[in-house]
């Protein structure tokens, strides 16, 4: 028995998928066909998804925002989770990986309930403000270019309502972030901001070890 986060092994790994994931067929066959893709690691887990949409569940969310799409899992998996009239504004710069997103989209029957919007997610985040979208929304996923994330966190904390989440992935970025002779921009921008996230009162935190780490800050 331990009470730190457990090693897990592949047996354990396998154990963990099949003692719990509950995958819908279409998120299934989105994770195959874009295993084949040369970026396939920038997918979340499917045990990662089904935590996300069970958040969702958790906080009756209604409107969400999506920031780094690719072929589009973690929007789906969040958008089934979502009643009806919700919604998802979803934010990436590829028409290419999003046409894979947009196909399953529409065959699970939840393409209205998202938007897609194609272009930088910092100006896609400031449109949003400017137009009046304070604290409008449930919850919000930061998965796109490491670089910016501190601007995503900043700006999803005035479009998420007090109460809100904001989920931030790959915190841990494969365990390089604690190498400090790796100044690769990407882990030098989260290392930044995990360090800045520990101080900061404006939200309730959590960090898990959960994919390639998932950071959980609730505006308060
Ligand atoms: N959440 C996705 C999933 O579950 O499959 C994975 C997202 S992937 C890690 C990151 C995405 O961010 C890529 O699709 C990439 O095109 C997009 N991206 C990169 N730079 C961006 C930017 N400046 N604004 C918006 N999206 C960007
Ligand atoms: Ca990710």
């Amino acid at each position: 028995m331990s009470n730190r986060s457990i090693t897990l092994t592949d047996e354990l790994y396998d154990y963990l998928l099949g003692a719990s994931l509950r995958e819908d067929d279409l998120l299934r066959q989105l994770r195959e066909e874009t295993a084949s893709h040369p970026l396939a690691v920038m997918q979340i887990s499917p045990e990662q998804g089904q935590f996300m949409a069970l958040l969702a569940h958790l906080m009756g969310a209604r409107r969400t925002l999506e920031i780094g799409v690719f072929t589009g899992y973690s929007a789906l998996v969040v958008a089934l989770a979502l009643p009806p009239e919700g919604r998802i504004i979803a934010c990436d710069v590829s028409e290419e990986y999003t046409a894979v997103a947009r196909r399953y989209w529409r065959q699970a029957g939840v393409a209205d309930k998202i938007d897609l919007r194609i272009g930088p997610a910092v100006e896609t985040l400031d449109r949003l403000i400017e137009d009046g979208q304070t604290e409008s929304f449930d919850l919000a996923f930061i998965d796109a270019d490491k670089n910016e994330y501190d601007a995503y966190y900043e700006r999803a904390l005035v479009l998420v309502r007090r109460g809100g989440l904001i989920a931030i992935d790959n915190v841990l970025w494969s365990g390089t972030v604690i190498d400090t002779t790796d100044t690769d921009e990407a882990v030098v921008s989260i290392r930044a901001l995990n360090a800045k996230l520990r101080d900061d009162e404006r939200v309730h935190l959590s960090m898990l070890p959960l994919g390639d780490g998932l950071t959980l800050a609730m505006k308060r």
